[in-house]
């Protein structure tokens, strides 16, 4: 069965088709570090984190870039207000390299409490303006973008395609409520490629001037070109990333390279607290921290996060977030349930096995319906009514067991993350083999302790040495 996703380009649902048979080039719009990522930003990178183990449940190599954005993402989104960073900088008294360091470890701290997927690369785009003034320079040669003095702009009116995305018209950008009037630009909708200004504080000496930095859409351009190549199959990010952000992306690489750039755009809709948007003045700007204060822990928060479609708005609520933890709980019961079921000798063996082979069909069903994460939950349900009433035969009971692992794996959920990974548990397993093997008793113990703490338990066979988790 084909997965099918909905591009928010041709606005309808197309089966999912990777320029390279196997492999898949995603490029995922990552964090500006300038402040602590609240849980609505944690909303659209766990998406691209779903998405990605789905591509690998289904199959495929994924080669994932997930950028940090650490210059020129400027206060209104737009050509004009100070730089996020720089701004919060000055507000604290920190150069903008400690202020990107400091959010962007933050943010590297947050992601692996999540347990989220390391990409390929998390590029920063101050370490990529050797890209991105190619990429400029590129499009003044080829008639894309203009100089004005040591600012760079987009010319739009040279890319008919302009809009096609966010279904925004050229004609109807123009100088207006978003877009203030600017002097320079032949069109108010043109954007800025290349800025100059000598009170920037991070800023680079480039063939445009002395004192120039990177606009914010140049900068993913550029990396994903780089890291990725010049075409790649999906790019995500949450929904205010669809204009200018990406509708720019588009613009640019596609001049650039005369190609197309992704064939598959995805957005996760907005995270709302309390049925509206998160602000400061109501004070439910909500922290991975500030949910684990009131009891919750990440994996917990991940699963609120991902239970519903993302592309329904999610509205987060201290109602719904121990609605969440109740049924991982019930996930979790029914892993233990089946392990018993497992275990136990009575009966038809194969009882309930045709249920198990539905649900995964089901699961993957829903999956495969541009990732349907709250069907492919509800298709689980038919097990934990099967395993409450204590109706799964031993055999099917392993099958079912052996799905609902590698589902709870797809969102990311698996009790494994917390215990290490087969993988390591293998490698220590296989290295108190070699100390039994060298009688050095000591080491042997000290590695069957190290399980123990990881809740595994290991028996010694006539066949080898097996573990099971506990
Ligand atoms: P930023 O740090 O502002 O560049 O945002 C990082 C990512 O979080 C972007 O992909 C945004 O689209 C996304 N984002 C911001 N706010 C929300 C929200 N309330 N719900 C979901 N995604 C969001
Ligand atoms: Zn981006």
């Amino acid at each position: 069965m084909s997965f099918n996703v909905y591009n928010s380009l041709s606005k309808t649902k197309e089966p999912f088709r990777p320029l390279e048979d196997g492999v898949v080039r995603m490029y995922n719009c990552g964090p500006t570090v300038y402040n602590r990522q609240h849980i609505g930003n944690f909303r659209s990178f766990l998406f691209a984190d779903t998405l990605r183990r789905w591509l690998e449940y289904s199959g495929y190599e994924v080669r994932q870039v997930m950028n940090i954005t650490d210059v020129g993402h400027l206060l209104d989104d737009q050509d004009e207000g100070e730089d996020k960073i720089e701004a919060q900088a000055k507000r604290t008294q920190k150069s903008p390299k400690e202020i990107a360091d400091e959010y962007a470890q933050m943010f590297l701290e947050d992601i692996a409490q999540f347990g989220v997927l390391e990409p390929l690369a998390r590029p920063r785009a101050t370490e990529y303006i050797p890209e991105m003034v190619e990429m400029v320079e590129g499009l003044i040669a080829k008639g894309n973008a203009y100089q004005v003095g040591g600012d760079v702009y987009f010319d739009v009116a040279s890319f008919p395609p302009y809009g096609r995305l966010s279904g925004n018209r050229v004609e109807d950008l123009v100088a207006g409520a978003r877009i203030d009037v600017n002097e320079d630009k032949r069109h108010p909708a043109d954007f800025a490629l290349w800025k100059s200004d000598p009170r920037h504080l991070m800023k680079w000496e480039t063939v445009f001037g002395p004192d120039g930095f990177p606009g914010w859409h140049i900068e993913c351009s550029a990396m994903a070109r780089k890291l990725l190549g010049d075409r790649i199959d999906v790019h995500t990010g949450g929904e205010d990333n669809v204009f200018p952000h990406h509708e720019c992306e588009i613009a640019q690489t596609e001049c650039f390279t005369g190609a197309p750039f992704a064939t598959y755009w995805m957005h996760a809709k907005f995270l709302q607290v309390d049925g509206g948007k998160m602000s400061k003045s109501l004070g439910n700007v909500y922290t991975i921290d500030d949910v684990k204060e009131k009891g919750y822990d990440p994996r917990q928060l991940r699963y609120a996060l991902i239970r519903g479609h993302y592309r329904t708005p999610l509205n987060f609520t201290w109602e719904s977030m121990k609605g969440a933890a109740a049924e991982l709980d019930n996930l979790d019961d029914l892993l233990a349930l089946l392990q018993r079921a497992a275990e136990g000798a009575d009966g038809d063996p194969g009882a309930g096995a045709e249920l198990v082979q539905e649900a995964q069909a089901g699961f993957e069903a829903a999956m495969n319906d541009d990732l349907n994460v709250s069907q492919a939950l509800a298709a689980l349900l038919p097990l934990r009514r099967q395993a409450l009433e204590n109706a799964f035969g031993s055999e099917a009971a392993k099958d079912a067991l052996a799905f609902l692992e590698r589902a709870m794996a797809v969102f990311g959920i698996a009790r494994e993350q917390d215990a290490g990974s087969d993988a390591e548990i293998d490698a220590l397993v296989a290295a108190r083999t070699q100390a039994r093997a060298d009688k050095d008793w000591a080491e042997s113990d000290r590695i069957r302790d190290e399980l123990a703490a990881l809740g595994i338990e290991v028996k010694d066979t006539a066949g080898g040495a097996t573990w099971r988790r506990k």
